[in-house]
């Protein structure tokens, strides 16, 4: 009794300092920048709007900053409350909490721009995808046979080794591999140099990642329009998880051939991409590049308008083939290229989401400087993008899906790109709110990056991360929460109790658990868009060079 009585004080004691012990503050872990926006979120059982908050020093809890919490925007599961917390105004350099009642935020900074060391760590999840003899990081080199054609539909060997696996398991995909290099491409071309030279070989460690998805595209092409969409089938699933260059199939990977116009537009545009990228420090290898984008692109007049796999299933196709014409275009300067592009941008229209299936705001971004409808077109997904934002409990600018952190950052990717060609910051608040989410202003509190910021996923549905470290993954992008019912139609039975289950809602879930592949997974698409979205943050602070400009190229 006496220890109930205890409690009971010290809930009362809390109730009038204006937040419970139960109340959460969540911050953006990584850190703001001194003239960034500024924002806490405060999860509550009770109505904290009016409530006055403080911002103290991590060193010494003294008082900062003293501001008034907003009204709620919305309730959150089990907590009637989501309230914003201003702290816009504190510009000064410095680890700081924010504090409501009885509450503290994690510690985070205000300093110097974080994103070249964030990308760096995002960089290296992609040395542990790598596969063959590509010197891969935490493995061996794996799968060194891949190209027999053992089920594919046409006979013969092609060297289809190196590449990256695509998430937690050991397939390969055209769909994401292109995806994933254009990203790449497109960062290092924002931002030149922004993940460094590490291994001293005179080109950024971002380009030396690049070439390893684009020589893996160059590898797709078996013979002329004939290309291979897949290595590898949902047989991977089946065998229990294995170190790769312990993969009991080996040499049982069968090769997928067929694609359609949604396959070959990516495919020129990563290609095309590359030739640009490689062509000071490789130029032949460049060239050959150029040739096959130039192919891929004219392969797509016979090809289906969409083929089928049974993974990576896109709905439309005109968008990828407006991203092929535009960096076919910006890498040959043939007038064809952006006749083509301007055409397939108009029937596509503006994107609604972005993600490996859906690159219309990308085409747009990248149309949009010598075709003023495309700038229409971005500007109306930012539009609903900002509506979207202003009406979720937690600014996400989009709904929750499989692939969440996609959506979120690819939202700030297409507000960043709109600022850099029109100078205008009418959407930036919302990037920002993005980023934000990413980094750990969410319900659950996880900054979404393995091994970034105070909490981060530790569980991650990868087979490599779980065998060498118990499933810690520096650099990991998890694909964050998705709705209750996506993921309970996988009927996924956790390994561990979930700790988060306290901040799961109707609206979203998150485990950070090894078998929860519909939250929990890195993937390529994930983490090259984060490094996309790394490389406009770092490219519109103060001080940092503008990009030189590349023969051809309008600028992105
Ligand atoms: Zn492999």
């Amino acid at each position: 009794m006496k220890h109930r009585l205890g409690t009971i004080a010290v809930f009362l004691l809390l109730v009038a300092s204006g937040a419970s012990a139960r109340d959460h503050l969540r911050v953006n872990q990584l850190g703001y920048l001194s003239e960034d926006p500024k924002v806490a979120r405060l999860l509550a059982y009770d109505d904290h709007a009016g409530r006055p908050f403080c911002v103290v020093r991590a060193s010494d809890g003294a008082t900062v900053l003293r501001g008034t919490v907003g009204p709620s925007s919305g309730e959150w599961g089990a907590f009637g409350y989501c309230h914003t917390l201003d702290f816009t105004r504190l510009r000064r350099s410095g680890w700081y909490r924010v504090v409501v009642g009885g509450t503290r935020s994690p510690s985070f900074a205000i300093a110097e721009p974080p994103y070249a060391s964030i990308a760096r760590t995002l960089l290296g999840f992609f040395a542990v995808q790598r596969c063959g003899e590509t010197d891969p990081a935490g493995h061996r080199p794996c799968h060194l046979h891949d190209g027999r054609r053992i089920d594919g539909e046409s006979d013969g060997v092609a060297d289809l080794t190196g590449g990256w696996h695509d998430a937690g398991d050991y397939t390969k995909f055209l769909t994401s591999t292109a995806c994933a290099t254009h990203l790449l491409l497109l960062a290092e071309e924002i931002r030149p140099g922004l993940a460094g030279d590490h291994d001293g070989n005179g080109r950024s460690d971002l380009l030396d990642e690049a070439r390893v998805g684009a020589d893996w595209c160059l590898r797709l092409r078996h013979a002329p329009g004939g290309y291979t969409r897949q290595v590898q089938d949902s047989r991977d699933h089946r065998v229990g998880w294995r170190l790769p260059e312990n993969d009991p199939l080996a040499d049982d990977r069968p090769v997928f051939d067929g694609v359609g116009r949604n396959h070959l537009g990516r495919l020129a545009a990563a290609l095309a991409s590359a030739a640009r990228a490689f062509a000071p420090s490789e130029p032949a290898w460049a060239e050959s590049c150029r040739a096959a984008a130039e192919a891929a692109y004219a392969a797509a007049d016979f090809a289906p308008p969409i083929f089928e796999g049974e993974s990576y299933r896109d709905t439309a196709w005109l968008d990828k083939m407006a991203l092929g014409a535009i960096e076919l275009y910006r890498t040959t300067g043939k007038p064809s290229y952006l006749d083509d592009a301007r055409r397939y941008a108009d029937q596509a229209g503006p994107g609604g989401w972005f993600g490996w299936s859906n690159v219309n705001g990308l085409a747009n971004a990248l149309i949009a400087p010598d075709h003023r409808p495309s700038l229409g077109n971005l500007e109306k997904d930012l539009i609903a993008f900002r509506r979207q934002s202003e009406n979720h409990p937690w600014g996400m600018a989009g709904k929750e899906t499989w692939g969440t952190t996609v959506i979120v950052a690819g939202a700030a990717i297409e507000a960043l790109l709109f600022e850099r060609l029109t100078g205008r910051t009418d959407y930036t608040t919302m990037a920002f709110a993005q980023r934000d989410f990413l980094f750990g202003a969410n319900p659950w509190g996880v900054c979404f990056v393995g091994g970034l910021g105070a909490i981060h996923p530790r569980d991650f549905h990868h087979q490599v991360a779980y065998l060498v470290d118990r499933g810690a993954l520096s650099g990991a992008v998890a694909e964050g929460p998705a709705p209750p019912a996506v993921f309970e139609a996988q009927q996924i039975r956790l390994a561990d109790e979930d700790e988060y289950a306290e901040f799961q809602s109707e609206r979203g879930v998150y485990h950070d658990d090894r078998n929860d592949y519909v939250t929990n997974e890195p993937t390529l698409t994930a983490n090259a868009t984060a490094v996309l979205l790394m490389a406009l943050l770092d490219a519109r602070t103060p001080g940092v060079p503008a990009p030189a400009a590349t023969a051809n190229a309008s600028r992105p």
